[in-house]
């Protein structure tokens, strides 16, 4: 994954230093996953809820970096939990997409061969 040249710049900006501060005094410098989990642990990461890469032009790219209701404040294992389970995510529905299609393929195949040409009936008249 290479991260976009401007989000670095984005994050360069000094914008992003007065929306971290937002963000940090709003979580009172406590990782916010960690505290609602229970746990008090010092938040160091500003996480993207929607990311940024997401955004389609350089606006939308700055309303979605520099806007504090869009950020978490993260301890750095949470951080990292958050990514893998983003990425699990995507990676799942994809398989799951793909299965569902090879299943639909098979069940279309194996209709079109044994849906016709069996005629094979039992009819015994046994009267007794
Ligand atoms: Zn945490």
């Amino acid at each position: 994954m290479s991260r976009d040249k401007r989000y670095q710049q984005l994050l360069n900006a000094k914008e992003w230093q007065h929306v971290k501060r937002i963000v940090w005094q709003r979580a009172n410098g406590l990782c916010e996953r960690c505290k609602s989990e229970g746990h008090i642990t010092p938040g160091v990461d500003c996480h993207h809820i929607v990311p940024v890469e997401s955004a389609k032009s350089q606006q939308e790219m700055e309303q979605l970096a520099y806007n504090p209701d869009n950020c978490r404040l993260l301890c750095i294992a949470c951080h990292v939990k958050t990514h893998k389970e983003m990425n699990s995510h995507t990676a799942e529905t994809v398989k799951e997409r793909r299965i569902t299609r090879q299943n639909r393929w098979e069940q279309y195949m194996r209709q079109r061969f044994t849906g016709n040409g069996s005629g094979h009936r039992e009819s015994d008249d046994t009267g007794g």
